[in-house]
This record gives structure tokens, sequence and C-alpha cells, in this order.
């Protein structure tokens, strides 16, 4: 029978593909989200779409710096110790505060901090240069001009650019942003992300385990990767190795998705229906020359409207998904959400132990990874279900295509995870 898959790279069904051209036919394939208005709240990590400028001057009228008395500076030019300025105190204006005075000449105004500063006053004297009075006030001491008074337009021009387009948004920015009064913020959304695990073995966490059924990590795994990066995930409960249940719980999803990841059922054996029910619908699946996660699927897939989704289909092995994750669907979601797409800081580390790897494969060897000394150790064997090593890894080894094996002192490439970012 001939084989139905398209073959975009134009190799042999079986040829494997470089980690380098999976990920460039999945970047060429995904495209950046649409803007949209959020809460600021909801926009933290998010990037901005076009330019934000101040509709406001900021502050935006003259206020106190400090609890004190707005005065007029020729009125207390000359206060000292031994010759006090004694000045009628008008009103006492708090933060918030609506009512208004003017400060003639000769007269003051007791402010508290952020309060305007009356029309009249140009300086602010702080209590503690005063006696602090009710009704009259002793200044013992002359300010400098305009001292203590936070001017209109100080800080934000009305018309300043505040963020530029493309900025990843900080809780800096949010505070920026709302004090000059945006409640909203227009960003490249959160991609929604759905996560299937497929396997009949898998129980829920929580559940009795039956004999031979283990529970589901990946779609854990996965769903708090999709998070760690600012996507939305949406886990989907358990899917059997059933085309037919598989094929309604995706169709059931995809109105909802920007983003759909799988785990398992893309191997060679009898139960590997992802790869036989998406084949049919024009789902890419072939080996890439990595290891783990050699058995790899992508493509798009139609949603109702007409938009297409990209979907990942991942191996089962927790550690298989994992990678693939990081090497794949995370530059793809970080695409979508208008980020550079390299987040990895790799660096050049030492090994303590030697390593041996496969041929014409390139290795990713959990590890342990120590920036003050630049030594990176393995962790664990090579083996993909080895889950409890990954969560005790830091890093991964990259073994390069060319290389069997690497002697203890060797130079490598070390992808940092989580914990040194
Ligand atoms: P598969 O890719 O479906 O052939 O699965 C490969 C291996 O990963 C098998 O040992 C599965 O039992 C295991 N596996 C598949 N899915 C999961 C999952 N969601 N959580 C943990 N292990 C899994
Ligand atoms: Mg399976």
């Amino acid at each position: 029978m001939p084989d139905p898959l398209p073959d975009p790279l134009g190799q042999a069904a079986l040829a494997p593909i470089t980690v380098e051209q999976h990920l460039a036919q999945i970047l060429d394939a995904v495209e950046p989200l649409e803007p949209c208005q959020v809460p600021l709240l909801d926009a933290l990590g998010l990037v901005v779409a076009a330019e934000v400028r101040s509709e406001l001057d900021l502050p935006s009228f003259d206020n106190s710096a400090m609890d004190g008395y707005a005065v007029r500076y020729a009125d207390v030019v000359t206060a000292t110790a031994e010759s006090p300025v004694h000045l009628p105190v008008l009103e006492t204006i708090g933060a918030g505060s609506e009512r208004s005075v003017v400060v003639e000449p000769g007269t003051a105004a007791k402010v508290m901090t952020g309060a305007p500063v009356p029309p009249g006053a140009d300086v602010v004297v702080p209590y503690e240069w005063t006696d602090a009075g009710a009704e009259q006030v002793r200044v013992d001491r002359a300010p400098e001009p305009g001292q203590h008074v936070r001017p209109a337009g100080e800080d934000v021009a009305r018309g300043d650019l505040l963020i530029e387009a493309g900025t990843e948004l900080t809780a800096r920015h949010l505070g920026l942003l709302a004090a000059v009064g945006r409640p909203t913020v227009g960003v490249r959304p959160r991609p929604r992300v759905v996560i299937i695990s497929t396997g009949s073995e898998l129980r829920d966490p929580g559940q009795p385990l039956a004999p031979d059924s283990i529970y589901d990590a990946n779609s854990y795994l996965l769903a708090a990767a999709a998070r760690d990066l600012g996507a939305q995930p949406y886990r989907v409960g358990l899917v059997p190795d059933e085309p037919e249940a598989f094929l309604a719980s995706l169709r059931d999803q995809l109105g909802r998705a920007d983003a759909v990841v799988t785990s398992g059922g893309v191997s060679m054996g009898d139960f590997d229906i992802v790869k036989a029910a998406l084949r049919e619908l024009g789902v890419w699946f072939g080996p890439v020359a990595m290891q783990p996660g050699k058995p790899q699927g992508f493509g798009l897939l139609e949603a109702a409207g007409g938009a297409r989704v990209p979907i990942f289909c991942l191996p089962g092995n927790p550690v298989s998904s994992y990678l693939s994750f990081q090497l794949f669907v995370a530059p793809a979601l970080r695409k979508m959400m208008g980020l550079p797409v390299a987040d990895e800081a790799r660096v050049t580390a030492r090994l303590t132990h030697a390593v041996t790897s496969p041929p014409a494969r390139r290795q990713f060897l959990r590890a342990a990874y120590d920036p003050e000394t630049g030594s990176v150790s393995p962790v664990g064997g090579p083996g993909s279900h080895l889950v409890g090593y990954l969560a005790e890894a830091d890093a991964l080894i990259v073994v390069p295509e060319d290389a069997t094996e690497l002697a203890a002192g060797a130079s490598v490439e070390v992808i940092p995870l989580e914990q040194h970012r």
C-alpha cells in the first residue's frame, strides 16, 4: 500500500530528520496569535502587541512629597531657629481631598503626602522643621525653592511612549499602566493548549491502580510545562487506545484550542492509535534523530470555522514527552505568544563522568549542572521511563549525533532547566 503521508522534507518515510528540521517545519507552520485586550493582572509575562502611549501626565497634578505646610517660598526664605517665621494655617488638605484654597502671601495650608499643593504655594515645609501648629505654624528653617513639591508631568508626560511593541510585561509595566489609568492592555494572548494523554493503561492520580495500570504522569508534566511558559493548559481526561474515542475527544476539544499536545501512541506498536488516526488527517509522523523522543508527529488540524490548529503528537515515555515539549512545543508556543523563539540559555560545561551515546542520534541526558564549578554530571541512565531521575535533574547534556562516547573532562553543551532560570 502506498504511504499516504505527506513528506514535507522530501525524505523517505523512515529516514530520520534532524532536530533542526523538525523544529523548522513546526515554526514554519505556526503563527503569532491575534492580539486582544486583557485585564492587567492577566497580562503578566505576555507580549504587548502595539506600543502604548500615555494619555495622562504623571503626576497628574502638583502634589506634596511630605506631610508638612504648603507655603510661598518668598515667605519662608529667611526662616531660622533664631528668627522663625509665623504663618496662619488656612486649611488641612489630605490625599484625595477635594477642598482647595489659595495660599495668598503670608499664609500656609497643611498638606499630607500626595495631597494637591494648593495654588499660590510653591514649596512644602516638612513637619520636622516646624512646631506642627494647627491654626498657626512656626517655620524654623528655610527650604530650597520647590522643595518637596512633586510637579505635574515630572515622571511621565502625556503622549510619552510607555511600553514598546514586543515588550514582555513585568509587574513594573503593569504598575505603570495602572498608574496612567488603563484597566486593560493589548497583548498576544496565552495559547490555549489542550493536552491529551492516550493509553488504556493510564489511571488518574488519586484513583485506585489496577494490576498492570500506571498513573498518568504526562498530562500533568506537560500541562505544568505549558503553564510555566505562560500558556493556558487544559488537561483532558485520559483517552484509551481506541481510535474512535481519541478522535471524539479531539473533535470535542478542537474548538477551544490554539494548540493540541498528545502523548503516547506514536511508535510502531499494535495500539499506537494516535498515529493511525491522525495520519489520515494529514498529520506528519516520522522519526527524529534524537534520543529520547525519536517518534514524533506534527500537523495542522482544521477546526470548525476553518482555523488551523497545530497538533504535536509526542511519545508516551515521560522523559521523551517532556523533552519533546521543551525542544519542539515550547518554541512554537513562544512564537504564538510573540516571544523570541529560543529561551534556552545553553552553556558549556565539563563532564564529570564518561558517557556513551548511540550513533547518528542527538542524545539528551538528564544531568545535574553546577554553575559554580562549570561541571555537569549525568543523573540516572538514558532510559526514557526514568521519571524519578528526571525530577532530580536540573539540566540536560547534549551529546551530538557524531559522538558515540565522551570522556570524563570533555566539554559538552548543557541546557539548564527551570532551577537555573
Ligand atoms: P507509548 O508512546 O504509548 O508507546 O508509551 C510508551 C511508554 O510510556 C509506555 O510504557 C507507556 O505506558 C508510558 N506512558 C504512556 N503515556 C504515559 C503517561 N501519560 N504517563 C506515564 N507514562 C506513560
Ligand atoms: Mg501507549
